[in-house]
């Protein structure tokens, strides 16, 4: 059997943390069985659908390369078929109209409430003969007795008693079909092997398991993922960083460092904290998905983070840094792929690491005032003047720039940064930078000299 997984959102909110965790253990586990996995959009609540949404979803899972096989399905459009499996289960007697109305429905609720009883359908119109002239939904006749197992393979095997399950409504009043109804039908559909989800859908799982048994198709195995809690031990919420999952790269995170950190959320192999994406698709199971919610942790992720930016190959963070320079023309600098191995060592995020490379490509304009009455003195102004000579009469490279500060400063007397610093302040507007010899290689002679010049006209007037 060939593993198919899928991911389901609802439009209706952002992709938060949560679900691009559930995405993520749906796609390892395929990606894991060499298996397929799809992605559906559940777009059929109209009203709270919306573009952006699903915007975010596509945006949100290209971001973290959870690539879905074949085209997104959108629910909405499968809607024919999903009539067709309530028209069924209606022909069979598996399914009724039911006339009540919201008051009477709001009476039996209130009847039950009073008792102490659960609040469920009473099956009023469960044994109706007679077809009425008045609006009706269609519920599902659910077994009365017995039990449904959900053999859960995160969760273990969880029992529900038929009898506290009542009559679900599989089709509203205004004809559109109901998400227990539209997900069975759908995952049926299109061959899904195993629903890996959020357990807060642990409830609707034996309403569906009926709804396969009574459309005569195969259950397909569960999969109920824990949800995250805040550090506080509470709902996770936009305080606790469950804020749309595209605004975790404005933060300038790394896909990967998300996915890794995302990946540990909840799910284990023996101690490991740090897995390539290669790692991850390899161990992932479900069997150490463990069965209780977890915290979210914003300094392991940032740990996380910083590490991946640290040991990830350079051209795998060409694009991530290009994102926060797109403002800028890069295409008179160095490489990009050239620039970050000057960097990824000292930058705790991306944002960090884009900040600290457009010195590469944007020249100062002004020069931080701290720095310049720290590092020009009287005798800066000749120190100055002679590398620039030394430049110019000599074949320019970082490693030869940085020798001819080094013998400049000998020669004088003082040590490097008398002349490394200025240069600095000239070349960056700070005196911060990569080593001198590798800044000034990437930055090249006529940048490197463009600028001391610039910057001394400005300084001296
Ligand atoms: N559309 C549902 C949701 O976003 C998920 C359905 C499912 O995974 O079965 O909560």
């Amino acid at each position: 059997m060939t593993v198919k997984t899928r991911f389901a959102p609802s439009p209706t909110g952002m992709l938060h943390i949560g679900g691009a965790r559930t995405a993520l253990f749906s796609w390892l586990y395929a990606r894991h069985f060499g298996g397929e996995f799809v992605l559906r959009i559940e777009d059929t609540d109209k009203e709270r659908s919306t573009d952006e949404a699903t915007q975010v979803i596509l945006d949100g899972m290209k971001w973290l390369g959870l690539d879905w096989d074949g085209e997104p399905v959108f629910q909405g459009a499968r809607q024919d078929k999903h009539i067709a499996a309530v028209n069924k289960l209606l022909d069979e007697g598996k399914a009724y109209k039911c006339y009540c109305s919201k008051e009477k429905l709001d009476n039996i609720r209130e009847k039950q409430r009073i008792e102490g009883k659960k609040a469920m359908y009473d099956g009023t119109c469960r044994n109706l003969t007679e077809e009425q002239d008045s609006p009706f939904v269609v519920r599902f006749k659910s077994p009365e007795d017995g039990e449904t197992w959900v053999k859960d393979l995160v969760l273990g095997d969880v029992c529900f008693p038929n009898e506290e399950i009542d009559d679900l409504i599989i089709m509203r009043t205004d004809g559109t079909p109901t998400y227990n109804l539209a997900v069975v039908v759908d995952d049926a559909d299109m061959g899904i092997t195993h629903v890996v989800r959020g357990s807060d859908h642990l409830n609707n799982t034996p309403r569906q398991i009926q709804l396969y048994h009574a459309l005569g198709l195969d259950v397909p195995k569960f999969a109920h993922i824990p949800l995250i809690h805040g550090a506080d031990g509470a709902k996770m919420s936009k305080r606790h960083g469950s804020v749309a999952i595209t605004e975790y790269r404005e933060k300038g995170y790394l896909p990967h460092a998300v996915n890794n950190y995302l990946a540990r959320l909840g799910w284990s192999h023996g101690d490991d904290e740090v897995f390539s994406q290669a790692q991850l698709i390899e161990y992932f199971d479900l069997a150490h998905v463990g069965a209780s919610p977890s915290r979210f942790d914003q300094d392991k992720l940032d740990w996380l983070n910083t590490h991946w930016i640290k040991a990830s190959k350079p051209a795998d963070l060409v694009d991530e840094v290009a994102y926060f320079m797109q403002d800028i023309d890069t295409s008179h600098g160095p490489a990009l792929v050239d620039v970050i191995p000057a960097l990824q060592e000292r930058s705790k995020n991306l944002i960090e690491l884009a900040g600290a490379a457009r010195m590469f490509y944007v020249a100062p304009t002004e020069y931080q005032e701290k720095a310049v009455k720290k590092n020009f003195k009287e005798g800066t102004w000749a120190l100055l003047d002679k590398f620039i000579a030394k430049a110019e009469s000599e074949a320019w490279s970082g490693e030869a720039a940085h020798q001819w500060i080094a013998d400049i400063c000998e020669a004088e007397g003082v040590n490097m940064g008398k002349l490394a610093q200025p240069i600095r302040v000239l070349i960056a507007g700070v005196p911060v930078s990569p080593p001198i010899d590798i800044t000034l290689e990437l930055l090249g002679k006529d940048e490197t000299l463009s600028r001391i010049q610039k910057g001394i006209t400005a300084l001296k007037s």
